[in-house]
């Protein structure tokens, strides 16, 4: 990475941490400038005193100079206690807001970049290195240490720049010893630079590591996972990964320590040869009677305290390049783009419901595939009627409603409502008029009347309603807690755990209760008993009411009531027609209906 490049990342951390507190920022930097300072202030009264003592001040001026810096210290320390309340109620705040970021740009983000395999990824690593100390924690460490580096160097060039003026050195001693003092800086930093790409070179081959152990953890500890560790006898086999993981991690650290240990002896080595160098200079010119006893003590504690401050400041650098790395990949997460073409027209709102759908000549590859999922599928919807989508598994017939619903653009061709291109839509508005339960839907850890209602504010005659008409009121009338149950036991102990079946029929009932023109059902009686199947058939022209209805299913026995049935073959739209249609003529469609015809029998 160039070095502009580490400067832009870096100045983009600062705008970010100033973005989400000023109060932070402040709060750190005076914090570690008065930390900084706080070691020379004995340092400067203990010379002064030895000094005064010699010099036989009196003993009024040596007791001031006592209390004044024991007051000093003091004073500084508790300034610095309150700054570091404010600072950590002010790093709440921060770090709450780094949190929702992640969920605000996943809810930004298009929904084809949120299922790719990539993003996810990226995602998982950055949270990964986030949590191993990277990013936020490195971050905010740098910002402490340069502050506190740069002082501390400052006020020790400054306080002991009087040892310059000494006039029993040439020249070219104090040259000489400025040398000395620089190669011991150029050796630690290039040492800390060495020392922390094994660092890194070790925490990247780690981070696979921990991955897989943390998976096996979260298995374990993920209770929906439990019947199938104990049902297969999977303990043993998490365990040996597990353990082995921890095992290898831990020899693995052992070896790296004892390297960067070798690694940092040169510099250790120059580090005593200056200090060394140091009192030879000092006590040969405190003979000669140039330095006071007082003096000597000061020089070498500011001497030690700025090299010190030299060897934080390379090593911090150091550090900060190389989380400059994970921030460029943390910032790539965030620029994201959003590639998706946001229209502007408002989609008109029709009691009638009559929205007229046609697919022209479309053709999609998902992200990263080199097959079509769908190959020129053209077709008109019947307004308001009762469409069923068959065919085999992977025929494509969620694609076609994931293009439908515009979680997707099409590869090639359009896609019409009312005649108009839908990404010409707002996006917002065009997702309003559809209500799907998708296969794989999700229910929340909230109430039952949140969760059908999606909101925390909801009508509950409305959501008894739905909930009644997708067959969920009898179990509802058993709850004792009714629309305020908790589903699951993730947030309230009384939650409720439900059967495959119960949970489509909240799905149902959530998508009911949208009340949106289109109603689209995903395989929706897949999980559910042959009854609660039959009664969702037999009474689902009352539930889709005058909505334009897509019934998607591999079970042809349950989509036999639609009167009109798109059959889809890779990818491909290959037949069309009602049951009776389809059934007597020799395609697809009669071919999966004899053969799953005799489990019907
Ligand atoms: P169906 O709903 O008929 O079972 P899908 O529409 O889910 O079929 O899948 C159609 C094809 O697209 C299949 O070959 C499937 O493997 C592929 N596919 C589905 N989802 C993805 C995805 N997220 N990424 C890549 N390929 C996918």
């Amino acid at each position: 990475m160039k070095l502009s490049e580490h400067l832009s990342i870096y100045l983009r951390s600062i705008k970010m941490t100033l973005g989400a507190s000023k109060k932070f920022m402040f709060c750190i930097f005076a914090d570690e400038v008065l930390s900084a300072v706080m070691p020379y202030v004995p340092v400067w009264f203990s010379a002064r005193l030895v000094d005064g003592l010699i010099a036989g001040d009196s003993a009024d001026t040596l007791v001031l100079l006592a209390v004044a810096g024991v007051f000093l210290t003091f004073a500084i320390s508790t300034l610095r206690n309150f700054i570091t309340s404010v600072e950590s109620m002010a790093e709440y705040d921060v770090y709450t807001l780094e949190r929702w970021s992640y969920s605000k740009k996943a809810l930004e983000m298009a929904y084809e970049s949120i299922e790719d395999r990539e993003t996810k990824h990226l995602l998982e690593r950055i949270k990964k290195e986030t949590q191993t100390g990277w990013n936020r924690f490195y971050l905010y460490r740098s910002y402490r240490e340069i502050t506190f580096s740069v002082t501390q160097i400052l006020a020790g060039i400054g306080m002991s720049a009087s040892f310059f003026a000494l006039s029993s050195f040439s020249l070219w001693g104090k040259l000489g010893l400025v040398a000395l003092f620089a190669a011991t800086v150029a050796v630690n930093m290039f040492t800390e630079n060495k020392v922390q790409a094994s660092k890194n070179r070790f925490w990247e081959s780690a981070i696979d590591m921990n991955v897989l152990d943390d998976k096996c953890s979260s298995f374990i500890k993920d209770y929906t996972s439990g019947m199938d560790i104990r049902l297969y006898g999977m303990e043993d086999n998490l365990d040996t990964i597990m353990y082995s993981c921890d095992r290898k991690f831990g020899m693995e650290g052992a070896k790296q320590r004892m390297k960067e240990s070798l690694m940092k002896l040169p510099s250790d080595f120059m580090l005593q040869g200056l200090k060394l160098a140091l009192y030879a200079v000092l006590i040969s010119a405190a003979l000669l009677g140039e330095v006071s006893v007082g003096s000597i003590a000061k020089y070498v504690s500011c001497v030690i305290l700025v090299l010190g401050a030299f060897n934080e400041l390379a090593r911090i650098l150091t550090i900060t390049a190389t989380n400059n790395h994970y921030l460029k990949r943390y910032f790539s997460y965030f620029d994201i783009p959003n590639n998706m073409y946001q229209g502007s027209l408002t989609v008109e709102k029709r009691d009638d419901a009559e929205y007229d759908v046609e697919f022209e000549n479309v053709s999609f590859k998902y992200p990263g595939s080199e097959t079509y999922a769908l190959k020129n599928v053209s077709l008109k919807f019947r307004v308001g009627q009762k469409l069923a989508v068959v065919g085999e598994n992977g025929s494509g017939k969620t694609t076609f409603i994931k293009l439908l619903c515009r979680l997707y653009d099409p590869t090639e061709g359009r896609i019409l409502l009312n005649g108009v291109d839908i990404k010409k839509y707002d996006y917002d508005e065009y997702m309003s008029i559809f209500s799907v339960v998708f296969q794989d839907f999700r229910l929340f850890s909230f109430t039952l009347g949140q969760n059908v209602a999606t909101a925390s504010n909801y009508d509950p005659e409305k959501v008894t309603d739905a909930l009644e008409k997708s067959g969920f009121s009898q179990r509802l009338s058993e709850l004792p807690h009714g629309l305020d149950t908790y589903l699951y036991r993730d947030v309230s102990d009384s939650g409720i755990e439900l059967s495959g079946g119960e949970a489509q029929k909240i799905a149902l009932a959530r998508a009911l209760y949208k009340n949106a023109p289109f109603l689209v059902l995903d395989e929706p009686t897949a999980a559910l008993d042959p009854l609660s199947e039959a009664e969702i058939y037999a009474r689902f022209n009352e539930i889709a009411g005058i909505r334009t209805a897509i019934y998607i299913s591999h079970r042809l026995s349950s989509t036999r009531f639609c009167d009109d049935i798109l059959v889809f073959h890779n990818g491909n739209v290959i037949q069309r027609g009602s049951h009776d249609e389809l059934v007597s003529s020799n395609g697809k469609y009669a071919e999966l209906w004899n053969a799953q015809a005799q489990y019907y029998k």
